[in-house]
């Protein structure tokens, strides 16, 4: 385990150049101190863990202190921002650190959100408030511990600087980890701005040291595309299976790697709702949660455009094909899991979307449902579960269905059963509610709230003792809470 000052650095992307981006010190916020860290992605770094408790960690963190082999900056990349080319966007307000790598030989960008302005704040202060840097580590480690690939927190860092939104809020910076902060408006940037050197130098370095294996392949970049393609129906697909609505997927908040990244107005499902649309400032619900299929669509060809100077368009869109298959497949997997379905039978789709058009006309809460299917024996955990329900007929006949099919599986036992099922369903997600609180108490300066809360999301899936209300659905005031895109 090593300290903070025994960290190795080697800042592959800062020596791509100022083509790439720009040198900028953090601005360091005012009595910097620790919120919360995760212990987990502190690993990551083969950092101690109670490295966290040092006073040093919250200066390096709150931008007062930098190691001498950090080269700081901040990425230029452009987008498309709710279907709207925007030419120039780049890191308003967080800048890449550095890379560190640790003894398993990875890689780990060091991203500071909210260290003050950079050449790409455009208006913008630079800042993070304490309500968003919170909302981010806490989804940053809850999706990892689902399963979700995404981008992780290291900690969050709180301080006395005033910040103006709809109100006086306080700033906070929020340490992001990823083994890169690519993203598919990078490839926009260099591709509409006409720059065919450092777009081939960009392609190179994430092809090289992120997609290495398709260096093999007869046509690389291809391979590479073809790879991403997957990567992302696949995160979809989890996303979806999992009732996690991102909110704002403009192309700039999309991996290159597939993985969930830039955490806004998101929200996971209470009630399940094909139409929940989780981003107050999104009128049209563009990025509303069933629309997240198609958007990962739109956003892989608008990637593919930016990719024509090294793939043909007929190859490219031949892969673009891909993607609805790929996730559909992958969807149908994950819920078959859910349902606690060990094989697959032809008709398990008809099975899935009869159950998901029961529940949104009852309002039924998304997670427990899946949940409480598992706890007793199919036939009993589909009569508890029949008074959620308004169209109980509609319901039973289901009920029917469902415990025919399992049953068609062969005989169960039904310990095993919930176990598979309980391993795949989780007790615990972040859910709006959740997270307003502890973001309530660590406003005022109480932050055990905000650390129970990651503990409690750390291990989703086993249930923990005293930990029940943490498994409830949202009160009254919990369920339609209005999360703005300020941030
Ligand atoms: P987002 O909606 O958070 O993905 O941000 C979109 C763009 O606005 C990115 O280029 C951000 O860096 C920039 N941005 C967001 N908030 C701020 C801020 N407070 N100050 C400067 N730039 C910002
Ligand atoms: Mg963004």
């Amino acid at each position: 385990m090593k300290t903070l000052e025994t960290l190795t650095f080697d800042n592959r992307f800062a020596r791509l150049g100022d083509g790439f981006s720009a040198h900028v010190l953090p601005e360091p916020i005012d009595n910097p101190r620790l919120v919360v860290a995760s212990p987990a992605a502190m690993t990551l770094l083969d950092l101690d863990p109670a490295q966290a408790e040092t006073a040093l960690f919250a200066e390096i963190f709150g931008g007062h202190k930098l190691w001498a082999e950090t080269e700081p900056r901040a990425m230029v990349y452009s987008g498309h921002q709710f279907g709207h080319y925007n030419p120039q966007l780049g890191d308003g307000r967080g800048l890449l650190l550095g890379e560190v790598y640790n003894e398993a030989g990875e890689h780990w960008d060091l991203h500071l959100k909210g260290a003050g302005q950079t050449p790409f704040s455009r208006m913008g202060d630079g800042r993070a408030v304490l309500r968003s840097s919170i909302r981010e580590f806490l989804a940053s480690e809850a999706l990892h511990a689902l399963g979700i690939p995404t981008t992780r927190a290291l900690c969050v860092i709180g301080s006395d600087t005033p910040v103006w939104r709809e109100k006086q809020e306080r700033a906070a910076m929020v340490l992001r980890l990823a083994p890169s902060h690519v993203r598919f408006g990078h490839f926009e940037y260099f591709y509409y701005t006409k720059k065919p050197e450092l777009h081939a130098a960009l392609a190179e370095h994430v092809l090289n040291l992120h997609f290495a294996e398709c260096r093999e392949q007869p046509e690389p970049y291809l391979a590479m595309y073809r790879e991403i393609v997957e990567r992302n129906a696949e995160l979809i697909a989890k996303w979806q299976a999992y009732g996690f609505c991102h909110g704002v997927m403009n192309t700039d908040n999309m991996s290159i790697l597939g993985i969930t990244f830039d955490f806004g107005p998101f929200a996971f499902l209470d009630d399940f709702d094909a139409n929940f649309i989780c981003n107050h400032s999104d009128d049209q619900g563009r990025y509303s949660f069933s629309n997240q299929v198609p958007i990962g669509q739109w956003n892989l060809s608008a990637l593919a455009q930016a990719l024509t100077p090294f793939i043909s368009v007929d190859a490219l869109r031949e892969t673009l094909g891909l993607y609805l298959p790929l996730y559909q497949a992958h969807y149908l997997d994950l819920m078959r899991r859910r349902l606690g379905l060990t094989c697959a039978e032809e008709d398990d789709q008809k099975l899935l979307e009869r159950l998901l058009q029961l529940m949104q006309n009852s309002g039924v809460d998304y997670s427990l449902f899946f949940r409480r299917l598992g706890d007793q024996a199919p036939d009993q955990a589909i009569a508890t579960l029949r008074d959620d329900f308004v169209d109980l007929k509609g319901f039973d006949a289901w009920g029917e269905q469902y415990v025919a099919r399992v049953n068609r599986e062969g005989p169960v036992d039904q310990d095993q059963r919930r176990a598979r099922m309980h391993a795949v369903n989780p007790l615990y997600v972040l859910r709006n509610y959740l997270a307003q609180k502890a973001i309530d108490a660590a406003e005022s300066g109480d932050y055990d709230e905000v650390r129970r809360l990651h503990t409690v999301l750390s291990k989703p899936f086993e249930e923990q003792p005293g930990m029940d209300s943490y498994a409830e659905r949202p009160p009254e005031w919990g369920k339609h809470l209005e999360i703005s895109c300020s941030s």
